[in-house]
């Protein structure tokens, strides 16, 4: 088969991958130069602790594993099986952690509760004070930045894959090719739209009623930390966030220990992992109300730098960026991702959210078995 694969993120890069895995031949088109979208600015987190129970969970669990096995041939993306430390800082945090290393599927996603001393042995860079911390082994790291082009330089040795950057497709042609904005047509026996939080366009033409939502992110890089920081960071902040701490402990989490208000406003958590050049990136907040802002506003940041050097025991090192980033998220709490036909021969991807570095590999090789690839 010849197969048409539109947008340059990380879902439409591994279903590409998926493609050329199958033995089929990949035409590749991106609307910029290089992906730009949310696949390049999030924390490269492949985070398999917090998702809900279920689809969702048994999509990262798949995934994660991928991300291993694929990284193993593709070093650029830098895969490392580095875990998570979310950090407690007071007794309501330290009984959500208490109530989720419990449950039965604890050791699938391998909580382990570690008091301070463990803390500090398993991340020495974790020097402030705390009560110790929730660890989860399965937690993994990829670079966002390098990825991408990593994957397409393994796709490219195949002989079966040719990457189109700068074309933005602009129509269907026929039930399986695509125009794109050259007036090239690009004729194939399936098409792919992997097109990320760009819900207008062609999109809303091929599916008016798309059930998802964009939500905004802020993040920032630092300079190297000067040492290493051996696993992903998370603040009890996150335990909002995630479907897996939902319980009786969360709920009293909640109703003793409400958000400050600048974290509550710019619904935030701290999420911070180490890039390759020793930088930290740390993050985030959620902004759902249209219009997103344009600019990135600093008291988030403020609340970040002050959470991360509470963490470290110092403080952060210099800001070296700041950027914003959207995802599409899919409404229908239960799907890892919305899938469309708009006909047989052309499926929609869109919408895997904040988990959509995690489980790209799963949701590719999905669509690749219900499109009999
Ligand atoms: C700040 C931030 C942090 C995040 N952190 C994490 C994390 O740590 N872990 C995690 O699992 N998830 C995370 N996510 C979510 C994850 O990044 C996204 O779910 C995922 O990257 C979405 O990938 P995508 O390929 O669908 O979209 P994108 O990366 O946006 O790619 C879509 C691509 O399609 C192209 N395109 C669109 N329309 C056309 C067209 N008509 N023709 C040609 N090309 C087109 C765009 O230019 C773009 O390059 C984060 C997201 C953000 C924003």
């Amino acid at each position: 088969m010849r197969v048409i694969v539109v947008g340059a993120g990380v879902l439409g890069t591994m279903h590409a991958w998926q493609a050329v895995e199958r033995g089929h031949e990949v035409v590749h088109l991106e609307r910029e130069a290089e992906a730009r979208g949310a696949s390049v600015r999030n924390f490269g987190l492949v985070w398999v602790g917090g998702r809900a129970s279920g689809e969702e969970l048994a999509a990262a669990q798949r995934a994660r594993d991928l991300w291993q096995r694929i990284g193993e041939r593709v070093p650029g993306l830098h895969f490392r099986a580095n875990g998570s430390l979310t950090v407690l800082r007071t007794e309501a945090e330290l009984a959500v952690a208490e109530e989720v290393v419990k449950r039965e599927d604890a050791a699938d996603r391998g909580y382990r509760l570690l008091d301070a001393a463990e803390t500090r042995a398993v991340n020495p860079a974790l020097r402030g004070d705390h009560l110790g911390a929730l660890h989860c082994t399965r937690d993994a790291a990829v670079e966002p930045r390098t990825a991408q082009p990593a994957l397409r330089a393994a796709l490219q040795a195949s002989g079966r894959y040719t990457f189109l950057p700068g074309r933005e497709v602009r129509d269907l042609v026929g039930t399986a090719g695509v125009r794109d904005d050259h007036g090239e047509v690009h004729h194939g026996d399936l098409v792919l739209l992997c097109t990320g939080a760009w819900t207008g366009g062609l999109v809303r033409e091929l599916a008016p009623e798309l059930p998802v939502r964009r939500v905004r992110l802020q993040m920032m890089q630092t300079d190297p930390l000067g040492e290493p920081l051996t696993t992903s960071v998370a603040d009890g902040d996150s335990f909002r966030y995630y479907p897996a701490y939902a319980g009786t402990a969360l709920d009293a989490l909640q109703a003793v220990q409400p958000q400050g208000q600048v974290a509550a406003e710019h619904r935030m958590q701290l999420l911070m992992v180490q890039r390759t050049d020793g930088g930290l990136t740390v993050g985030d907040t959620h902004e759902y109300e249209q219009p997103f802002g344009f600019d990135t506003v600093e008291e988030p940041y403020e609340h970040l730098a002050a959470v991360a050097g509470q963490f470290l025991g110092r403080p952060l090192p210099r800001i070296r960026r700041r950027w914003a980033g959207v995802y599409a998220q899919c409404l229908d709490a239960g799907r890892v991702v919305h899938r469309e036909r708009p006909n047989d021969a052309v499926w929609l991807v869109t919408g895997p959210g904040g988990r959509g570095m995690t489980c790209s590999p799963a949701i590719a090789e999905t669509t690749a078995d219900l499109a009999d690839l």
